[in-house]
């Protein structure tokens, strides 16, 4: 696991009981993690102090300059352990995680590394009051659980590991707004509405999440809608300083965003900022139908500026009567046909929404944002599906 998997994992909203046994094995982890958390910095460095002398190959996987990485892996580690009681929600997340390891070069003896690293460096900041063998039992078994999982999709996967592609367009759409297009060696097997994770030759090993922002096409040309965030490693390298002919690396595609045709189901659609990317994916792919369910796009911002796709969406929806696109801002003045206020506001003033799909796409605390206000309104879990986001 490294630096771009620091993410929660999304719920399904389908949740079987834990047997006694692990939620036993969960408190014990949790309680022991509440006592080693304020030590992160700390615990992070031994870690990979240790991670680096057991297997000195994956010093590779990670960036020149540590400090970027700081706590991020060992707090990715913890959250996962921490989450073996919800097994619907972890498994598929980790295989999607596993597969997207192979990336690396990631091998069994790295698991196992990793593993005996994270569990030293918490016995040794712990101490032996509080790391009893009862509690290292129930974190060597958690983690054993998950490494296990991992490996197993890894090893079913017959796709390459990674994808090179070249830049054939840079365009600033912003002062911190770029559209990149590039045209991969080889067909990315991607499907609407999914992302990969991608690292760039400004930034080497230092891999983040971007998501298409078209269907598949012919000639297996992808587009990525980027923004440059407030001290932003990648993001505003790929801003300021990619260039025509630069080669990117892409793992494998992963998400859940997509749209079920066949449900009979419409579907409501809630876009922030570059969230919109994967919309305008699934858009561009039913518009080749004749028919469709009607979707409803609610696409945010916080001014009208930060609304960049509003004109490609509008004439999408000129000549596609099943979708419907309503802007949204927070500040200043509208738009013909705008809502007022944060895209949360706005979708629920219009109530639960209980007949549709909801697909959520944007920035951490937007997600948040929303899914909270809809389960307030009567939204029920298993009606919204979005993708892992990334916390700091
Ligand atoms: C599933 C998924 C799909 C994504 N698709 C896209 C996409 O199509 N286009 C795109 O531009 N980005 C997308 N992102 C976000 C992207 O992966 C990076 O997180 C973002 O570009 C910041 O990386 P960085 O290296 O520049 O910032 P970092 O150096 O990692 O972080 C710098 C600061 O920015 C904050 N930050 C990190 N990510 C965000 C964020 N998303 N919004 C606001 N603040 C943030 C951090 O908290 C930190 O304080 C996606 C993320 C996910 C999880």
């Amino acid at each position: 696991m490294t630096a771009e998997s620091v993410t929660p994992v999304p719920r399904s909203g389908i949740h079987r009981e834990a047997p006694p046994a692990v939620t036993a094995m969960v408190r014990l982890i949790r309680d022991a993690w509440a006592k080693a958390e304020p030590q992160i910095p700390e615990i992070s460095q031994f870690f990979y102090g240790m991670l680096f002398t057991l297997a000195p190959a994956t010093r590779d996987f990670f960036p020149i300059n540590m400090e970027v990485q700081r706590g991020r892996l060992v707090r990715a580690l913890v959250h996962v352990v921490q989450m073996v009681d919800r097994p619907d929600d972890l498994v598929p997340f980790l295989r999607q995680l596993g597969r997207d390891h192979r990336k690396f070069g990631v091998v069994s003896k790295h698991y196992e590394a990793v593993g005996t690293a994270l569990l030293a460096s918490l016995k040794k900041h712990l101490g032996p009051a509080e790391w009893t063998p009862e509690v290292e039992r129930a974190w060597a078994e958690a983690y054993t659980i998950i490494a296990r999982s991992m490996q197993e999709a890894a090893a079913a996967d017959d796709n390459p590991a990674s994808w090179s592609a070249t830049v054939a367009e840079h365009r600033r759409l912003s002062w911190d707004l770029a559209l990149v297009r590039l045209e991969p060696d080889q067909r990315v097997p991607f499907q609407a509405g999914q992302y990969v994770s991608v690292e760039v030759p400004q930034r080497p090993r230092l891999w983040r999440y971007m998501s298409p922002a078209n269907a598949p096409r012919e000639d297996g040309s992808i587009e990525f809608h980027v923004r440059a965030v407030d001290g932003g490693w990648v993001s505003r390298a790929i801003v300021s300083h990619t260039q025509q002919g630069d080669v990117w690396r892409f793992g494998p595609p992963l998400g859940r965003l997509s749209v079920d045709r066949e449900s009979g189901r419409d579907v409501l659609m809630v876009a922030g900022g570059t969230g919109v990317a994967p919309m305008q994916s699934m858009l561009d792919e039913l518009a080749q139908w004749g028919e469709n369910p009607k979707v409803r796009l609610f696409y945010g911002g916080h001014t009208r500026e930060d609304l960049y796709n509003l004109e490609n969406l509008r004439a999408l929806a000129s000549t596609n009567p099943w979708l419907t696109v309503t802007p949204v801002v927070e500040q200043g003045p509208g738009l013909v046909g705008c809502e007022q206020g944060t895209l949360a506001e706005a979708i629920t003033r219009h109530g639960a929404w209980p007949k549709h799909d909801v697909l959520v796409s944007g920035s951490p605390a937007m997600i948040r944002a929303t899914v909270s206000r809809m389960l307030v309104a009567g939204t029920a879990l298993d009606q919204i599906r979005y993708d892992p986001f990334t916390i700091d």
